[in-house]
């Protein structure tokens, strides 16, 4: 099938490969020309393990090519995707300007019927506003149905979600676009839910924000484990072998961040608002989530005092493991907390650096990190890489002028690192 997918992020570089690597003709446009020129010439915007060769194989096999132009997109295309950014506003309200924006470039550029496939996170309702804008600005006698296709990737793991996803949720105002939207995942041999336009977009906005739940809930569970004496990955074993709970979501740390779930959480607590119900467990969620940052801080300001002019290493920036991705990362919070206080900071992360300059300048990037500790008052783990599980922490402890490590992710064994001689705070342990 011919498919265009309208910006082309961290879900439409993604979904516009996996879709040309199953035989789909894919073109992914993006409105930032750098982005469009960079990719055409062979670069890749992001990190995400496995991206780099099968973008480059399928555009090599001329399945897949890149445009910064909409309406050569749409032109060429059966189903056109839109994955641009539904970010947040102030209030905690959707900014669904970008999602109109293309609305209006889409039904300017359409011929012939479109299948239009909403795969960006929106608020429910918003396929009949997408619906309503084409319609309204596209000429009348082209017809066309909307789909809402919401993605459920994560990142770092993007490429293994996107081939082998859990289930694929499909959205409709009518039966006429299913066999189409069928015959596009098919080739990924997953479960289909086909739905209505509103449910599907509530499947999004609840399925993050119960996961963004679940996390809330380890950490509240380790805040009692920590004043009871009980270890809270112990707790999170036990319960995870129940196979009505699961073990995933269910580590305690400094809680979570990047850029879906803190927006999909208030932006599911401001659409429940607007429906007329206070959704108040979701807020306790984020109230949750903000209070376990605010008591690792303590833990560091407790143990080091007086923060200012202290050398402090940090080891992880991105929002969590195998991603570039900074947006709301917990890590870079820590780190302008940290230095809020007048902290001097060392950071190292092994894919989000040239991210993390953009929105954190005045700390110094260690290429390696075992050279982070070097000559640091204490070291601070926030981002749960498996990699800093090989840290040599024998070379760190001698490096530290004072052997302590604050462990926002849980990575290593506390006794161990006792034994070893280190003052070692970790999250409900
Ligand atoms: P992103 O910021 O990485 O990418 C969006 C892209 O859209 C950018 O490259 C931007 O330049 C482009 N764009 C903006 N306006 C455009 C326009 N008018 N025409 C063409 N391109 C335009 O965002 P993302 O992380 O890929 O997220 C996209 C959507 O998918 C959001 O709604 C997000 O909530 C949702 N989502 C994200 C993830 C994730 O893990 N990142 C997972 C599931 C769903």
């Amino acid at each position: 099938m011919k498919l265009t997918i309208i910006g082309t992020g961290y879900v439409g570089l993604v979904t516009g490969t996996c879709f040309a690597e199953v035989g789909h003709q894919v073109i992914c446009v993006d409105n930032n020309t750098d982005k469009v020129k960079l990719l055409q010439g062979g670069g890749i915007p992001i990190y995400e393990p496995g991206l780099e060769d099968l973008v480059k194989k399928n555009v090599a096999a001329g399945q897949l090519r890149f445009s910064a132009s909409t309406a050569e997109g749409v032109e060429n295309s059966d189903v056109v995707f839109i994955a641009v950014p539904t970010p947040p506003l102030p209030d905690g309200s959707v900014d669904l300007s970008f999602i109109e924006s293309v609305a209006r470039e889409i039904a300017g550029a359409m011929t012939s019927y479109k299948i239009v496939v909403d795969k960006s996170t929106v608020p429910v309702k918003t396929g009949d506003k997408v619906a309503e804008t084409i319609k309204r600005y596209g000429k009348s006698k082209v017809e066309f149905d909307v789909v809402s296709n919401p993605e459920f990737l994560r990142e770092g793991f993007a490429v293994e979600d996107l081939m082998k996803p859990d289930r694929v949720v499909v959205g409709v105002r009518t039966q006429r676009p299913v066999p189409a939207m069928r015959a596009l995942y098919a080739p990924f041999h997953a479960p289909i839910i086909v739905t209505d336009i509103n449910s599907a977009e509530l499947i999004k906005h609840a399925a993050n924000s119960f996961l963004a739940l679940k996390i809330s809930y380890i950490n509240a569970v380790s805040v009692i484990c920590e004043a009871s004496g009980a270890n809270v990955q112990e707790v999170a074993n036990g319960m995870g072998m129940d196979a009505r709970i699961g073990r995933r979501f269910l580590d305690a740390g400094i809680g979570f961040g990047g850029s879906c779930f803190p927006k999909d959480l208030s932006a599911f607590i401001k659409i429940s608002e607007q429906l007329g119900y206070d959704f108040a467990l979701l807020k306790e969620v984020q109230r949750i989530n903000a209070g376990q940052m605010d008591r690792f801080v303590k833990k560091i300001t407790d143990t080091l005092w007086v923060l200012k002019d202290k050398n402090i290493g940090v080891l992880g920036l991105a929002f969590k493991q195998n991603t570039d991705d900074v947006r709301l990362s917990p890590a870079i919070d820590l780190c302008q907390r940290l230095l809020k206080e007048g902290a001097v900071l060392r950071v190292h992360d092994p894919k989000a650096m040239d991210k993390a300059r953009e929105v954190l300048k005045n700390a110094t990037y260690v290429e390696d990190m075992n050279e982070v500790a070097a000559g640091c008052d204490a070291l601070v783990i926030a981002t749960e890489w498996p990699i800093f599980k090989k840290l040599d922490l024998e070379r760190a402890r001698r490096l530290l002028t004072h052997p302590i490590l604050f462990d926002g992710r849980n990575l290593f064994d506390a006794r161990e690192m006792e034994e070893m001689g280190f003052i070692y705070k970790s999250v409900g342990r």
